[in-house]
């Protein structure tokens, strides 16, 4: 495959694919995975892993690909808890009573663009075909939290609501902190207009005038991962401790779901962010 990872790790397990960041592996008490388009049960446009709920496909199908997804991924489909993303920054902190929460079981909560959580056994899910991941470590708390960064959330600065959140509730300091921005699509594909555009230029803190380029003729280019690894630097995060990983779900759309490169025409893509109960084994 010509498919080039850059700073993510592509893995095949049972038909299904995934991409880890390297820098997260390093912990044996950490399992993270972000899914891919490969190995699931769907077909024609949600051909075939799709795991987003409600856009058409059947549920028992999006299920199942949860379930062929974890068991491929070496993940706990029991522990899952889903997001239930509208482009906010409200973050929720959960435990093993919201097991299944999205998945296996309604949604409680709507609103909830973050997830964090302490618990060992806890897996979180949050839901991307364009929109940026970010994965958020604290090794030294043994802290999680994952968040959806569309171009919205990433300009209402999700991401250092989620390091706030962690210091908040688990005493993480963000100077311990480990982030991956997962795949979602990169300054070469994210084309705005210029409303879009002047959002970020008004980002006065970030240094906005590298995170746009003007294409010169009423159109604009935005640097989203760029954006969200600064907001996480301007949050306490070392920028040594920040990857990322570099691949543009539009440029890549036969591997990932591509809300840009499809009209809307797709299935979902998730990230996965858990804390073990027993150390891994490898
Ligand atoms: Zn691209």
């Amino acid at each position: 495959m010509a498919f080039d990872a850059k700073n993510m790790e592509l893995h095949r397990s049972e038909g299904v694919e995934y991409l880890t960041f390297p820098s997260f592996s390093a912990y044996p008490f950490v399992r993270h995975a972000f899914s891919t388009r490969a190995g699931g049960v769907s077909k024609n446009e949600y051909s075939s892993m799709n795991l987003g709920f409600g856009r058409g496909d059947g549920d028992e199908n999006v299920r199942e690909n949860y379930r062929r997804f974890c068991r491929a991924a070496g993940l706990d489909y029991d522990s899952l808890v889903s997001s239930a993303q509208d482009h906010h920054t409200f973050i929720r902190r959960v435990g093993k009573e919201q097991h299944g929460v999205g998945i296996r079981k309604p949604k409680d909560m709507q609103s909830v663009d973050g997830l964090i959580t302490n618990e060992p056994g806890v897996t979180l899910v949050t839901h991307y075909a364009d929109c940026v991941p970010v994965y958020l470590l604290d090794p030294v708390k043994r802290a999680i939290g994952l968040v959806h960064a569309g171009w919205r959330g990433t300009v209402a600065r999700i991401a250092e609501a989620a390091v706030s959140a962690m210091t908040r509730e688990f005493g993480s300091r963000p100077a311990d902190l480990l982030a991956g921005i997962g795949p979602s699509i990169g300054p070469c594909c994210f084309e705005v207009d210029s409303p879009v555009r002047d959002v970020f230029a008004a980002l006065s803190d970030l240094n906005p005038g590298d995170l746009i380029r003007d294409d010169g003729n009423g159109k604009y280019h935005v640097d989203l991962w760029e954006t969200n690894r600064r907001i996480l630097m301007r949050a306490g995060v070392p920028a040594s401790s920040i990857t990322v990983g570099g691949v543009c779900t539009r440029c890549n759309a036969d591997l990932l779901f591509s809300h840009r490169a499809t009209g809307g025409k797709r299935g979902g893509l998730a990230a996965f962010l858990a804390l073990t109960e027993e150390e891994a084994e490898k």
